[in-house]
């Protein structure tokens, strides 16, 4: 079998949802949307279900792959739903849609519906995608109280910026939404895990850690706040070709990489269709045979090269961390000009083994 692995820690995943509650002294809800960021949503939906009472993801037919799974706690859908068709299961399976538009309140108006939904209602107080207005967000309210098709609302917000820490944007967009939910008096979900992670002082009933569930940072650069998450994805795979090049030769596409003195050159059975960046650059930290060393040359679709010339002990077989506990996966995103989040959704081919 091809050595390509990603192992999901399921206790730190457990942990970090630990962490994420107490520091928040609210209820959290799980947000395991897009594969549980590529961690595999219904083994960490399955580790997590004593954990927590509710999961999110973003759409409908992420949130019935949970049912089938057997998962039975509520689940917000955080982008809401897309036509009103949808509605239906929405009801059946006890899921609650995010409500972010007018014609999503005359589409539950309309619905012939088994009970009383629970909503999250959501205010655009500064990220400017979707969501009321602060000022609209009291018709649209009273709006699906008439419908009387309304069991429990939430006021909910999601900030823009928050892991911006010398901006005072999120503190902003938090006075705009404070202020109408102590009008309504409704109960109030806001925290993203950098806001969670950085700004303690905003508080609301609900919070919605993703990334920190995964043991990555959310900010760009190390953070003290951080420290204690434990990374749960470690992707790895193997040596499985190693060469002896002499001074003056290039590896790989494009010739990224000139060798500067006699190398050795290990190959390595990972490559971006497995989801590891191809615009990671030349000295991105590679883990070898329990050392540090460095990626060289240009990352392919089933391979990537390191170097092996002062780790003697590595050779043919040894075993690779592309990142993990030893190499953090936002440090790699940094050097790759991405995000943590996505080098984890990006994990697909590479099958996962649950611990
Ligand atoms: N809430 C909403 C509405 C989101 O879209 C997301 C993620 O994109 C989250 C919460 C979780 O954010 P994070 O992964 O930064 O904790």
């Amino acid at each position: 079998m091809r050595p390509a692995q990603a192992t999901i820690d399921l206790k730190a995943l457990c942990l970090n949802y630990q962490l994420a509650s107490s520091l928040s002294g609210s209820k959290a809800i799980a947000v395991i949307k897009a594969d549980a960021y590529g961690h595999g949503a219904v083994e960490c939906a399955r580790a997590l279900e004593k954990e927590t009472k509710v999961f999110a993801v973003a759409f409908l037919e992420e949130a019935l792959e949970l049912r089938e799974a057997g998962i039975l706690n509520p689940i917000l859908l955080l982008e809401g739903f897309f036509e009103e068709c949808e509605l239906a299961q929405i009801d059946q399976y006890n899921l609650w849609p995010v409500i972010h538009s007018h014609w999503q309140i005359s589409a539950i108006e309309k619905a012939k519906l088994l009970k009383p939904l629970t909503i999250f209602l959501k205010m655009d107080s500064g990220m400017h995608r979707v969501g009321f207005f602060p000022e609209d967000i009291p018709v649209a309210y009273y709006q699906l109280l008439a419908t009387k098709k309304i069991a429990n609302t939430t006021l909910m917000t999601h900030f823009a910026r928050a892991d911006e820490l010398e901006i005072d944007y999120t503190k902003k967009q938090y006075s705009a939404f404070q202020e109408v939910a102590n009008k309504l008096n409704l109960e109030t979900c806001v925290c993203n895990s950098p806001a969670l992670l950085a700004w303690p002082e905003i508080k609301s009933h609900w919070v919605r850690p993703g990334i920190m569930l995964y043991g990555a940072s959310p900010f760009e650069h190390p953070q003290h706040s951080t420290n204690q998450l434990q990374p749960v994805m470690t992707l790895q795979s193997k040596i499985i070709s190693v060469r002896t090049l002499p001074q003056g030769e290039s590896i790989g596409y494009g010739g990224l990489y000139t060798t500067n003195k006699p190398s050795r050159i290990g190959v390595v059975a990972m490559g971006y269709a497995d989801g590891y960046p191809r615009h990671a650059p030349n000295d991105t930290p590679i883990m070898v045979a329990g050392e540090k060393t460095r990626l060289i040359g240009r990352v392919s679709m089933d391979m990537l090269t390191v170097d092996l010339t002062d780790l003697p002990q590595a050779g043919l077989g040894s075993d690779v961390e592309l990142w993990g506990k030893n190499i953090l996966a936002s440090d790699v995103a940094l050097l790759a000009q991405t995000i943590p989040y996505q080098l984890f959704c990006n994990i697909k081919r590479v099958p996962r083994r649950f611990t």
